[in-house]
């Protein structure tokens, strides 16, 4: 008994020097060794990294003020828990500034200019990870990498992401909910299809429970903005999303287990060596650097050796307006005619053509579309067994020997891009699924949108092939129901803001018709005026652009309506906000080479004056399309000299839209 005591005596002696030895060294270096402090290059965003007591943290400063509270860091694996017991290995910092170029954005020449702060941290039985964390002048983007380990297993199972994101108190939202799995109409849902808040306060239940989606807009009161968001997603990770928030922290959680009809694990298989998606964290003391920021696209690489897949366009739609039965052939003949008409690259013809057309006569028409200069893009049901909605054609996009037959079928008989509906979840396995289509369809030389989907997260530079995609509250419900039709103006001033604020958004916009339904007695009724409705072609920027425009608006509206349509483009060289607030109004002003284009809506039941100055329109002759009596839009020619002051006067939700001759 005694001797069994002294062992445990003599361990507990050794155990205490060691612990005081450690201590004093400790002490010598804890902060050099346990804070690592890294700015932007204009020195007025701080980075704070903290390990304590074994966590890591981080925090956020804008010209020294706390935009980012102390927020926890790490990650739950099979090769390791990095959410305690952690210390600072070692760090580096290094500058980053690359050019790179986007064929298909808001933007087309980006000189990213970023310091790059990448710290390996160890646990308590020395596995390590790296977080490699990228600032730059409005953003702070970070990463979790795992090495390949000397000794065990080749794959990592991600458990749980511990990342958090701390607001400061009295911060409110712009934030969509995350719906249930398998909820909504024949189980479609989560989609990314759910109302925004509007100035909510944070820690306020959301709707359903299950936190928000990606990306979410804060209103830091009067220290400025900021936005969350994810970006470098593929095959290897899931779309995670936002808790609801406690004290103000969101964390980061992962897809519900009922996605995808329950198929497929929530959490990460990959191998190693590993790398998580990228979360980006956006701000500015004024709403500018949400609207032009790059950091979807920044951190991520392409993943195809071809750059460029499809021109991008314009396009009619006649599902839209006249719904499911209009995709027969005589009426896309009307849609391509109407294409031709307004100058459009293209014409989407949606859902059931496979049965209401069929094949044959499907090719002819991509012929009759091709002597009149447009190309086609097809609907697909994307299924799967993940959801019941029974349009056709399905079971054609899930497997890769039918996606690659139908594809190669597209390729032959001339069709330019697919619209793919109807996706399952967030799931890795999900997400394995966009990938293999953006990656075949870019083989056959197909453009990709995807509807009833999740949030793009950096496609538009990964993938040469994806043009756009949903993933909000699209134009389907001004038709669908009249309560969105009645606020819509209002919604529209929170897009460019949130959604589009990230990635090419499909909200197939512009409508005329003062009732949304082939007959003009039926259908739900628009509130928005004319020039509301042309701005919102500049406003909401989207590759490919679906507009909501039928053959009898060309009868029925002045021709400088469609003049304007005739010669938008879709994608930008540069785009930056002149004005605007989320839920009231939004100015934004799009660069296509040496032509501005300018957006102006009004979001508010009441009329609104905003005077701007436009610096880029002096010596410009300028066309002016504004809200003239009742829904009707005015046109006016306008020469700006070395005044460039604008004076904005907006209808009830109306809009205006300035563009160069
Ligand atoms: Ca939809």
């Amino acid at each position: 008994m005694n001797l069994y005591k002294s062992k445990v005596y003599i361990f507990n002696l050794r155990f205490f020097a060691l612990l005081m030895l450690n201590f004093l060294l400790g002490l010598t270096c804890i902060h050099a060794q346990n804070k690592i402090v890294q700015r932007s290059p204009d020195q007025k965003l701080s980075l704070e990294l903290e390990i304590k007591e074994g966590k890591p943290t981080y925090q956020i400063t804008y010209n020294n003020k706390v935009f980012m509270g102390k927020s926890p860091l790490g990650l739950i694996t099979s090769v390791g828990d990095f959410t305690r017991g952690l210390k600072l290995k070692s760090h580096q910092v290094k500058p980053i500034k690359e050019r790179y170029n986007l064929s298909h954005s808001k933007v087309s020449n980006v000189n990213y200019n970023a310091n790059e702060l990448s710290c390996w941290l160890v646990n308590s039985k020395d596995d390590a990870i790296q977080i490699i964390f990228r600032i730059t002048n409005r953003d702070v983007a970070f990463s979790y990498h795992l090495p390949k380990r000397k000794n065990g297993g080749t794959d990592a199972t991600i458990e749980l992401e511990a990342t958090g994101f701390h607001l400061p108190n009295g911060s409110t939202a712009f934030i969509s909910p995350q719906a249930p799995a398998g909820s909504g109409w024949e189980n479609t849902k989560p989609s990314y299809e759910e109302a925004y808040t509007i100035e909510e306060p944070i820690n306020t239940k959301s709707k359903y429970g299950l936190g928000y989606t990606y990306p979410a807009l804060f209103h830091l009161g009067n220290l400025g903005w900021m936005m969350i968001s994810e970006t470098g997603v593929d095959q290897n990770y899931v779309g995670t999303r936002l808790s609801d928030s406690k004290d103000g922290l969101y964390k980061v959680s992962f897809p519900q287990s009922g996605e995808n009809k329950g198929v497929g694990a929530n959490t990460v298989t990959a191998k190693l060596p590993f790398q998580t998606s990228w979360k980006t964290i956006t701000l500015g003391t004024n709403l500018s650097a949400i609207v032009e920021s790059t950091a979807a696209t920044d951190v991520v690489k392409p993943l195809s050796a071809q750059t460029k897949i499809f021109n991008p366009g314009r396009a009619t739609w006649s599902w839209i307006v006249w719904q499911d039965a209009s995709c027969n052939y005589d009426d896309q003949v009307t849609f391509i005619d109407l294409a031709a008409t307004l100058n459009c690259e293209y014409i989407l013809i949606d859902a059931l053509w496979d049965t209401q057309i069929g094949r044959d006569k499907m090719a002819e028409l991509v012929k009759y579309a091709s002597k009149k200069n447009v190309g086609v893009l097809l609907w697909y049901n994307s299924n799967g067994s993940w959801n019941s909605a029974p349009q056709t054609p399905k079971n054609l996009m899930n497997t890769a020997e039918s996606r690659q037959n139908e594809m190669a079928w597209l390729q032959k008989i001339g069709v330019k891009g697919m619209k793919v509906d109807f996706f399952g979840g967030d799931k890795q396995v999900t997400m394995k699924l966009y990938h293999d289509i953006l990656m075949d369809a870019a083989k056959f030389g197909l453009s990709v949108n995807f509807h009833g989907t999740t949030l793009p997260r950096g496609w538009e530079r990964m993938y040469p092939a994806f043009a756009t995609s949903e993933s909000v509250m699209a134009s389907e419900n001004l038709v669908f129901e009249q309560s969105f039709a009645d606020r819509y103006a209002q919604t529209a001033t929170i897009y460019p803001f949130t959604r589009n604020a990230v990635a090419s958004m499909d909200f197939g916009p512009v409508f005329l018709n003062d009732r949304l339904n082939r007959d003009p007695k039926k259908g739900t009724i628009r509130k928005t005026t004319d020039a509301f409705e042309i701005a919102t072609g500049v406003l909401f920027f989207s590759a490919i652009q679906h507009w909501g425009i039928t053959p009898e608006n060309l009868k029925e509206k002045p021709s400088f309506l469609f003049d304007f349509l005739k010669v938008v483009p879709t994608v930008w060289d540069e785009t930056k906000l002149i004005d605007g607030y989320p839920g009231k109004f939004c100015i934004l002003a799009r660069r296509k080479g040496v032509k501005w284009y300018i957006a102006a809506i009004n979001g508010e039941n009441t009329a609104k004056k905003v005077k701007v100055t436009f610096p880029m329109l002096a010596g410009q002759n300028a066309i002016i399309i504004s809200d003239g009596i009742g829904k009707d839009a005015k046109l006016d020619t306008k020469k700006f000299d070395q005044n460039t002051m604008f004076e904005f006067d907006l209808a009830p939700n109306g809009g205006t839209v300035i563009y160069m001759k």
